[in-house]
């Protein structure tokens, strides 16, 4: 299994319990997520990454709500809550990983107001 990548996907604080785009249980992954960790070599996780005045923020668009759905060039887009913005508290890795040596995909769109909610798709970095 040496050379298998274990990829994690978006383990972030603001889809944790308090955090801006909570998922119900999110913390229950961190024991499996830990454990999984330690059997592989190589580890992946990804970043969900966006810039403060994402498009993909309700709060970009004054007359919508979370949830709405607005069309933009590149296809429909759901509004979310503001979230995992970039550099914040709520962007970083749950406070309950494993530490060590970690690699981190982060998308690069993060920086610009593009439309994209999946900004994990770039070359990542080494970060966290
Ligand atoms: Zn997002």
């Amino acid at each position: 299994m040496s050379n298998a990548v274990l990829v994690f996907v978006d383990i972030q604080n603001d889809f944790c319990a308090g955090g801006r785009l909570a998922i119900p249980d999110a913390e229950a992954v961190f024991p499996v997520v830990n454990s999984l960790m330690r059997e592989f070599r190589h580890v992946v996780l990804t970043q969900d990454w966006h810039p403060p005045d994402d498009v993909s923020f309700a709060s970009s668009h004054p007359s919508r709500q979370v949830l709405d759905r607005i069309s933009l060039p590149s296809g429909e887009q759901v509004l979310w809550p503001d979230h995992c913005a970039a550099g914040s508290p709520g962007a970083g890795l749950g406070a309950s990983l494993r530490r060590g040596v970690i690699g981190v995909g982060r998308g690069s769109s993060g920086t610009e107001p593009q439309p994209g909610h999946n900004s994990r798709s770039a070359p990542g970095t080494k970060a966290d």
